[in-house]
Parts: C-alpha cells; structure tokens; sequence
C-alpha cells in the first residue's frame, strides 16, 4: 500500500466532474438514452461553484483580487452561496445584497457561511437606491480591491461552463451527445456548454428551458423584449424579465416553457424514481425533456444530456412540502399525487 494520504487540499478542489448518471424509469416510455448532469454533486451543491471560482479566479490573475479583498453580488441563491464558499478558503470578504422577500432560512445560510447579507427592500424599483442592484454598486464603488460578480452581464459565466461543464459533457458520452436540455436563468450554464459542444459538432442540438411569465423565450424567437410576457412565477433561477447578456442567444437552437406545477411534480417524481433528490429546476429541464419526447423531438438514436442544476434540500419548504405544494393549487392540478398524498 502506498503510504500518501488521498486528502483533497481543500473543499474548492472537488468543483466540478461532476457524474453523468442515466435516467432509467421516468424516461422508460421515451425515444432514445438520456443523462443528467448531475451538478448538485459539487460541493456547493450547485452549478453556481463553477462560476463562483472561475471569475474570482481570473480576478485573481488580473491582480485585482488580493487577501482580504471584497466580493459582492446581489443573489440569495445559489450563486450567493457558491461565492460564500470560494471567499472563505480564498480569504476574501464576500457581500451579498439580497431581497427582503429571500427566505429567513437562505439568509441564515448564507451568513452560516460567513458572507455579510444586506436585506433589501424588495417592493422598489432596480433604480432606487435602496434596492439591492444599487446597494450592491454602490458598495463595490466605495469598497477598494471589491469585484462585482453581476452574474446576469459577466461574460466569464459562460466561459466557466466553456471550459468545465461542455468538455465534461464531450468526454462523458465520448462525443455521442445529440440533445443538451439546460435551463436558461442567467443563460451562462446553457450558453458555454453550447459553444464548446458545437465547437464539436455543430449537428448538437440546444434546447434552452425557460419559465411561463419570462421573456427569454419570445426575445430568441422575436429579437424583441415584449414585457407582456412578464408576470410572477414559482421557479426560482430559471427565466427572467430582463435580456442577460451572460445569455448567447445565437447558440440556441430553440427554447420550450414549462409551468410552476408540472415543474415541481416532475422534480418530486425525479426523486422518487431514479433517487436523485434533484432541486426545484431540474423538475423544469425533465419536465422539458417529457414535452419534447411528446413532440416526437427525438429517435432511438437520439443522446440526450439534461442539466439538473442543484440539490432538492433547498427545497423542503417548497416543492418538498405537501402543504406548500397544496397551498399553490399544484396538487389539484396532478389528481393521482393528490390521492397518494392523503393515503401517506
Ligand atoms: N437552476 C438553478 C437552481 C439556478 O440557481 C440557476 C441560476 N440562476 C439556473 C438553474 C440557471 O442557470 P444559468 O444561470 O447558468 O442559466
């Protein structure tokens, strides 16, 4: 026996390779062999460590980033967190400006893992000054040696994906991917894979997920923003009202919508069939999948690679609850989960 210890120097080494798992029951009626990605296997529990540590990383390199210097972003989730993470090993101080209408217990995590949160008032507009946009600039304007993340207009989001998640992705399925199935939030994640797969092969085709009362849809199909497609939604991390530009939108071949209540089922029954306990918008990106095999997009020899973003912990009190799920009217809406509800 080799007497080395097989110690990882620290927890950020284990970013990224993450496992391609095949999808076994929930696709047993579909055409053709599908994967996810299953990203909630990095330490952060989410896609968001990838960027996390690539734009501080080329902070780093730019010398703007030294000990003791400030990171900041407006983001309760994922992202907020996957910062909080890189800024504790790295010793940075990292500022989060979030919205009074995030969670106490996203607050709580996120000050578990030593970030500063400012709460924020969520009814103003993104111009006033006490809403988080503008605490966050002006924080990063006063704050000498700080980065803002700005994750929805920061190009090195979709290069962290470029350069991690496609290669993987490639080397995962030894080039036979024919699908990618991403939702689109920020855009970075569908974005980078895209680009470095088509790199590949231009045949791949790219399906971006987006969430009914988000623009992006309309926007790739029209080249306009029609703000009638805004209105309130469940999903949290996939679609938006505004055109990010971490978003390439030339790279998508096209995008499919899927609503709150058949998302947050089709993430319950992730759970229960292939026992991945999956987060709230793979329920979304599986839930896409199942219309596209319904639309007769795929054949038998169709690889199909579907993006599940982050972990289903972060969503006991959501799609995981019973009553939340009933308090939206999403179990009246799936009457046979309804009835296996009430005999538990
Ligand atoms: N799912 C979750 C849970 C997320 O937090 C995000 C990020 N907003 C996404 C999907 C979408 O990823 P991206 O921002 O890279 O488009």
């Amino acid at each position: 026996m080799e007497n080395k210890i097989k110690a990882n120097n620290n927890i950020l080494e284990l970013i990224g390779k993450t496992p391609l798992v095949k999808l076994n029951k929930i696709t047993e009626n579909f055409t053709g062999d599908f994967y996810a990605k299953v990203e909630a296997f990095n330490p952060g529990h989410s896609s968001k460590d990838r960027i996390a540590i690539h734009i501080i990383e080329e902070a780093e390199k730019k010398g703007i980033l030294t000990e003791g210097s400030t990171i900041i972003e407006t983001t309760s989730g994922n992202t907020g967190f996957s910062i909080a993470m890189v800024s504790i090993i790295k010793g940075y101080k990292c500022i989060l400006a979030v919205s009074s209408k995030s969670s106490a217990d996203k607050i709580d995590m996120l000050r578990s893992m030593g970030a500063e949160v400012y709460v924020c008032p969520a009814h103003v507009s993104a111009d006033d000054p006490r809403s988080y946009y503008q605490v966050a600039k002006r924080l990063h304007s006063e704050t000498k040696n700080s980065i803002y993340i700005n994750q929805y207009f920061n190009e090195l989001n979709m290069d962290a994906h470029y350069r991690s998640t496609g290669p993987e992705i490639w080397e995962q399925t030894a080039g036979q991917i024919t699908h990618l199935v991403a939702c689109s939030g920020t855009g970075g994640t569908i974005s980078g894979t895209a680009r470095y797969l088509k790199e590949q092969n231009p045949n791949i085709k790219i399906i971006g997920v987006d969430a009914y009362g988000s623009v992006l849809k309309k926007y790739h199909e029209t080249g306009n923003l029609d703000t009638n497609e805004i209105y309130p939604y469940r999903i949290e991390g996939l679609g938006k009202n505004l055109i990010p530009s971490a978003t390439d939108f030339q790279i998508i071949d096209e995008f499919i919508k899927v609503t709150d209540a058949e998302s947050a089922h089709t993430a319950r029954e992730i759970s229960r069939t292939e026992g991945i306990f999956v987060g709230y918008t793979s329920g979304a990106a599986m839930q896409a999948v199942k219309q596209l095999d319904e639309l007769g997009t795929f054949d038998k020899d169709s690889k199909v690679v579907v993006i599940f973003p982050d972990h289903g912990s972060r969503y006991m009190s959501k799609i995981y609850s019973d009553q939340w799920m009933d308090d939206q009217g999403f179990l009246e809406a799936n009457p046979v989960e309804a009835k296996q509800e009430i005999q538990f």
